[in-house]
């Protein structure tokens, strides 16, 4: 076989048959096809798709191509969750406190940026000391013992799609169906979890831009997950604007350890408590949502899932007095605020035109070897529906480049778009897929 034909039969529109599929994952992961060739075929299939056979076929192909950990050692039922992917969404920082604070064990293994879309580790990385590269006895000791883990995908687990996620994140091959699914589900089935909640975002920050679609990818995770005898649970949310106020990472992790204390935007804790009580009730830890929704608001309250957070820190090395003072984590230089001239209600503000603002800021990667800026950002003042008055401030724009404020102002004003009339709120959930 050769990596040449399986991309021009992928080019031409036809079906991948099994073996094709594991020859070139393998090939992938060996480092014998090399980067050029697995992005050419990583456009192929954005623009020609995938049947559910080639998707299911390529996600199991991914999954062995390292490891894959049984939890079942560590309790009967360890959860997790995933994101595809949005701007601002910092809820696994709040959600895996209070789920694990819960009682339940959290395993969960995050990725870092990818597009314009934020990643957990880069967040992570703000406190000093934490580690994200637990290796697979360090990350089933600490499950076992604390019941929480939060760090970055061993190389031993679904290598596979370290290695493609990376390249897709720089080839403009992210917004794949099939190639979603399978990075999404690979890992998750290598990582163990008995049962996954997945945050299926669509809108224009997201890479499902409408509901038909985000359903699409859910209904796939979903079955896939079947057929590897886990339990999976899709959640359809939205991501037309960006979620809570923060976009960037150390910004970000300040408003999740506000959230933890009790406080943080309303929107933000909405969409982390309605998470941790699906993932509450998968797990078995409560008869239905409202009684897991009330003992997930128990644990915000009572302080028990910030107590877990900093547990968390301390464990996997980070300083914990950035959580006691978030003060403390890294700031930008300059900060400028962005005001409307127009009075009225907002109408949209674009999660996806945001999200490339704060890269362009700094807080994502161009290229896969980019270093990020964990000060810069912005920060989100209005949502759609919210009055606002002429002179008002929209925005506030955390930057280190002086240089980088005139084109990042400009970008956040055509984010904004403000009428006459009263405009309705965005909901902030559309379905739920079991
Ligand atoms: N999240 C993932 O893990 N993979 C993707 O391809 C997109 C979002």
């Amino acid at each position: 076989m050769r990596a040449v034909d399986i991309i021009i039969k992928k080019r031409e529109g036809l079906e991948l048959s099994k073996e094709e599929l594991t020859f070139f994952i393998e090939g992938l992961s060996s480092g014998e096809i090399p980067d050029y060739q697995v992005s050419s075929w990583a456009m192929a299939v954005l623009l020609n798709g995938m049947t559910e056979q080639e998707t299911t076929d390529l996600t199991l192909a991914m999954a062995a191509s390292g490891e894959t950990l049984d939890l079942s050692a560590i309790a009967p039922i360890v959860v997790d969750k995933h994101s595809t992917g949005g701007v601002g969404d910092k809820t696994t920082l709040v959600v895996a406190p209070i789920v694990s604070a819960c009682g339940l064990p959290v395993g969960k293994m995050s990725g870092r940026g990818l597009g314009f879309s934020g990643g957990t580790l880069d967040k992570m990385e703000s406190i000093p000391g934490y580690r994200v590269d637990l290796t697979q006895k360090e990350f089933m000791s600490q499950l076992k013992e604390l019941n929480i883990v939060l760090t970055g995908q061993s190389a031993d687990l679904a290598p596979a799609d370290g290695k493609l996620y990376a390249l897709r994140d720089v080839t403009g091959t992210v917004p794949s169906l099939p190639l979603i699914a399978s990075s999404v589900m690979s890992k998750k089935i290598a990582s163990g979890a008995h049962a996954i909640v997945l945050d299926v975002k669509l809108g224009n920050g997201a890479f499902m831009k409408n509901l038909h679609d985000a359903e699409q990818l859910a209904n796939m995770m979903v079955a896939i997950g079947k057929l590897s005898g886990r339990k999976v649970r899709a959640v359809l949310s939205d991501m037309n604007q960006p979620l809570g106020e923060a976009v960037g990472n150390a910004i970000e992790l300040r408003e999740a350890i506000d959230t933890l204390n009790g406080h943080g935007p309303d929107d933000f804790k909405e969409h982390c408590l309605v998470i941790a009580s699906h993932m509450l009730e998968l797990g078995e830890k409560a008869e239905n949502l409202e009684e897991a929704r009330s003992i997930a608001e128990s644990k915000l309250l009572d302080g028990s899932a910030l107590e877990k957070f900093r547990t968390l820190i301390i464990a996997q090395g980070g300083d914990v007095s950035y959580v006691d003072s978030p003060e403390k984590l890294p700031r930008a230089e300059f900060q400028h605020a962005v005001v409307t001239e127009t009075a009225g209600f907002v109408s949209q503000a674009h999660a996806r035109t945001i999200g490339e603002t704060a890269v362009d800021l700094g807080a994502g990667r161009a290229r896969k070897t980019d270093p990020i800026d964990p000060s810069v950002g912005i920060l989100v003042h209005v949502k759609v529906g919210d009055k606002v008055e002429e002179g008002e401030t929209i925005f506030t724009i955390l930057a280190n480049d002086k240089k980088k404020i005139p084109p990042a102002e400009a970008r956040l004003q055509s984010a904004v778009q403000i009428e006459k009339n009263p405009q309705e709120e965005l909901p902030l959930f559309y379905d739920v897929i079991s």
